[in-house]
């Protein structure tokens, strides 16, 4: 009777101790999988553009969050870096400089919040920017701004807190964008604290998403 014991109880110790090993290494792999791909994505540089949790990129309806280096998500789904342009610089009617960059997409392809922050105004300009979002930072010194929407995001309201990766709308060419080219006019606003949602220091998006140098 106590030799039977004895063997299960070295049984059981082998069963108990085979488990925790197996659920050892398992849980050790699991870890390894997500450090390895969480090493692929480029970790924020600066507080200003810096993602939402700190964690894994949110997925956009398109497929991953494509970061730049400074940890902004280029706000159109499907985009590649090598996709973008800067057109920064380029010279618009009336005299205007573009201040922004159009991200080229077709109608319809999902607009995702480049950055966290607050819905500051739902705007529209039928000569200019037709459906348009602006979006300020948590610490309210930069506004990022969605223009030629074909439509918002379903529910999408002012004072809506959106993290990155966020749906905003859709690509469109309202306002005074050629239908033929749809696009997204993505900017990017320097901003004192008390300044409003219309005011602002365009700086360049490009080189922030592209990691590039303006114009390259
Ligand atoms: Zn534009």
């Amino acid at each position: 009777m106590s030799r039977l014991k004895l063997i299960s109880i070295i049984v059981l110790t082998a069963l108990v101790s085979c488990a925790l090993t197996s659920a050892f290494w398992f849980a050790a792999f699991n870890r390894g999988q997500i450090a390895v791909s969480g090493a692929a994505v480029p970790h924020p540089a600066t507080a200003a553009a810096a993602p939402g949790d700190g964690g894994a990129p949110h997925v956009a309806a398109g497929g991953p969050l494509v970061l730049g280096p400074t940890g902004l998500a280029i706000p159109v789904a499907g985009v590649k870096t090598e996709q973008l342009s800067d057109t920064f610089t380029q010279a618009r009617s009336g005299g205007r400089v573009h201040d922004a960059i159009d991200i080229m997409a077709p109608h319809g392809t999902p607009v995702v919040s480049a950055a966290p922050g607050t819905v500051e105004k739902l705007f529209f300009s039928n000569g200019g920017g037709g459906i348009t979002v602006y979006v300020r930072a948590p610490d309210q010194l930069y506004t990022f701004y969605y223009a030629h929407l074909q439509s918002y995001a379903p529910g999408l309201h002012e004072g809506q807190v959106v993290k990155q990766g966020d749906p905003i709308g859709l690509v469109g060419s309202t306002g005074n964008a050629n239908p033929a080219g749809p696009h997204l006019h993505f900017a990017i606003h320097r901003m004192a604290p008390s300044e409003k949602w219309y005011q602002g220091q365009a700086i360049n998006p490009y080189p922030l998403l592209a990691g590039k140098k303006p114009g390259s």
